[in-house]
């Protein structure tokens, strides 16, 4: 017993508990944040490789904090997928998502881009009701099923539930399901075979690289060809250069996302950033 009590006196201090106490101060407030209108959602383009035009966006969610100032998504989603808040911080980021679509779509038409793409996690795919959420708010916005891309992770996919259910009900709907960090979980390819996905979202770490040849640009060549071989669409995450742009075209990628096309932002130019890879 001594030596336990000795092992937790030693912890207290430990950085394991600095985390867990900013934890709860993060949970705490994220009520206080919703409640307040301190989140915003920013989007960030998916551009065409062959031709440069923005053919969707992904949402992004961000954090303005009074005190703190911009806290990134990485801390706080996982803090509101333990605490269950992610369940309305993820339905109000596809309404306001939802909503700016139709909003661009009336404004632009033609030029506003083809689809949103929104970020679901684990604890919302594992309600039972989400399918009925996401029909809800594409009546209540106006927005046709089709131009709604929802990405879901391994992890999340596997998480349990109704979730499989869940994924197959969106696609029912019409909604796009992609494949989101496409590659780095433990069973990528056999998840194709248990869910309905149109899109593979190759994950950054293997687009850093592309440009020398070497392991990176074999597996990015084997997933363009698992995505062109099985009809999906395919987009390569990540792309901060000229140079991995022109490299995943000529790989065969069609799509891509990243810093070089656009940062995420709250309101992308949809007119001025054509990028001709070719
Ligand atoms: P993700 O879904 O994989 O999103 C891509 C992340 O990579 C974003 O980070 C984006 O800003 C960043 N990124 C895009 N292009 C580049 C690039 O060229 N270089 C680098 N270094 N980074 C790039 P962000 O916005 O910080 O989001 C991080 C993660 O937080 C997301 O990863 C996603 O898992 C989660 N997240 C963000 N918004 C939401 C949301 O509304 N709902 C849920 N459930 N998760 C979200
Ligand atoms: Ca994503
Ligand atoms: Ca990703
Ligand atoms: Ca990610």
């Amino acid at each position: 017993a001594a030596k336990h009590a000795g092992v937790r006196h030693r912890r207290h201090h430990s950085e394991l508990d600095v985390v867990a106490g900013e934890h709860a101060l993060l949970a705490a407030e994220l009520r206080a944040a919703l409640d307040t209108g301190q989140f915003r959602v920013v989007y960030q383009p998916i551009v065409s490789l062959p031709d440069g035009r923005i053919v969707s966006v992904e949402a992004l969610v961000r954090w303005d904090h009074p005190t703190r100032g911009f806290v990134s998504p990485v801390e706080f989603i996982p803090v509101a997928e333990q605490n269950g808040l992610i369940v309305e911080l993820g339905a109000w980021v596809l309404r306001t998502a939802c909503a700016q679509a139709v909003m661009w779509r009336n404004e632009l038409g033609e030029a506003a881009p083809e689809r949103m793409s929104v970020n679901v996690s684990a604890r919302q795919l594992a309600e039972p009701g989400f399918a009925d959420v996401v029909a809800s708010v594409l009546a209540w916005t106006g927005l046709g099923a089709r131009h709604l891309i929802v990405e879901v992770t391994e992890t999340a996919v596997f998480g349990g539930g109704q979730t499989v259910q869940t994924v197959k009900d969106l696609h029912e709907l019409g909604v796009k399901i992609a494949l989101d960090d496409f590659g780095t979980g433990h069973s990528s390819l056999g998840l194709l075979q248990t869910i309905p996905v149109d899109m593979l979202k190759v994950d950054k770490s293997f687009v850093d690289g592309i440009t020398m040849a070497g392991r990176h640009a074999v597996i990015a060549t084997a997933l363009i060809q698992v995505s062109n071989g099985l009809g999906l669409m395919a987009v390569a995450e990540g792309v901060e250069t000229a140079e991995q742009a022109a490299e995943l075209h000529r790989l065969g990628y069609r799509l891509a996302q990243g810093y070089h096309f656009g940062r995420p932002v709250a309101e992308p130019d949809f007119t001025g950033t054509r990028v001709a890879v070719v």
